[in-house]
């Protein structure tokens, strides 16, 4: 059975696979194969700073040694910049993309706060004073009021200008931003369901407008919850969650397959990672997944 569902799984090479990301990898990847879709793999290279060289091959052996099948080439944030100009441009001639000479520091002391920190006052929506020069790029969000159907979390809405303010699509670093990448990539490989960790709820409303500004289908979403540690931390390397074992990938899958509300019988837990994900295929519920934006390890 084919169908014409495309997912993707989307990690961002800062360091070797850790549990929270396998769980939104075995989200999305059963999400996708339950229906007979497609699914996707893209590292998100787009910010070299924050890179570990060597990550990006060490996730995608993990994802195979997990037994994790891809479909088609893994798509490459860092070779796709040109992509990215087209869309700069795009919005560049609807005079929806402006210049921002503001510094971190001048925004923070002038600003409001909404839902992810300070929201742009609009200083240089204008035209940048006479003297100052370009740092970043921000697109224009207008009165753009962003409503829809996350598959679990329900129904969204966010008044960008309140709770975000225009944002940044490329940086004051030169880099471009992850969530003008992140439209440009989806469209470009045709996804048609997003399924990924709670923790870019957030985000959803920004690049729905980017979608509408850049002419692009919105897919639909489904933002699975996210793991944190004892400390009620979500799992990064910033809290030093501890890679998953590459050469033990059973105990991690089925935990995460628990975490997601599946109900794994036991013997799955001593076969092998066929009878895993045959299991796992067959019965994946999305409606057991828990209706929350976060779990706890010891949940
Ligand atoms: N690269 C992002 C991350 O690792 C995920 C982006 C996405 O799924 O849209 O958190």
């Amino acid at each position: 059975m084919t169908t014409s569902y495309r997912g993707r799984f989307a990690p961002s090479p800062t360091g070797p696979l850790h549990f929270g990301s396998l769980m939104a990898a075995v989200g999305s990847y059963l999400q996708a194969r339950s229906q007979g879709g497609q699914w996707f793999v893209r590292i998100e290279d787009l910010d070299p700073p924050r890179e570990v060289p060597g990550a990006a091959d060490d996730i995608l052996r993990t994802l195979e040694a997990f037994g994790f099948e891809w479909d088609g080439e893994v798509m490459y944030q860092s070779r796709r910049h040109a992509a990215y100009e087209a869309a700069l441009e795009k919005l560049r001639r609807d005079g929806t993309l402006y210049a921002c000479a503001c510094t971190r520091r001048e925004i923070a002391d002038s600003s409001v706060n909404g839902i992810e920190g300070p929201v742009y006052p609009g200083t240089c929506r204008g035209g940048l004073q006479p003297g100052r020069n370009a740092r970043a790029w921000r697109v224009r969000v207008d009165g753009a009021v962003v409503e829809f159907d996350d598959l679990l979390q329900g129904r969204q809405r966010s008044a960008l200008a309140t709770d975000i303010g225009d944002f940044v699509v490329k940086r004051a670093d030169g880099f471009f931003a992850y969530q003008l990448a992140v439209v440009v990539d989806d469209a470009e490989a045709g996804i048609t369901e997003v399924v990924r960790g709670a923790d870019l709820l957030h985000s959803t409303p920004r690049q729905i407008h980017l979608q509408r500004l850049l002419g692009l289908p919105t897919p639909r979403y489904l933002h699975l919850p996210v793991v944190l540690n004892e400390q009620g931390e979500k799992l990064s390397k910033q809290t030093y969650a501890a890679p998953v074992d590459r050469a033990n990938p059973l105990p991690a899958l089925c935990w995460a397959l628990e975490l997601l509300g599946q109900l794994p019988p036991s013997p799955l837990h001593d076969g092998g990672l066929e009878d895993f994900w045959r299991w796992a295929m067959q019965n994946w519920s999305v409606a057991a997944v828990q209706r929350k934006s976060d779990v706890a390890l010891g949940e």
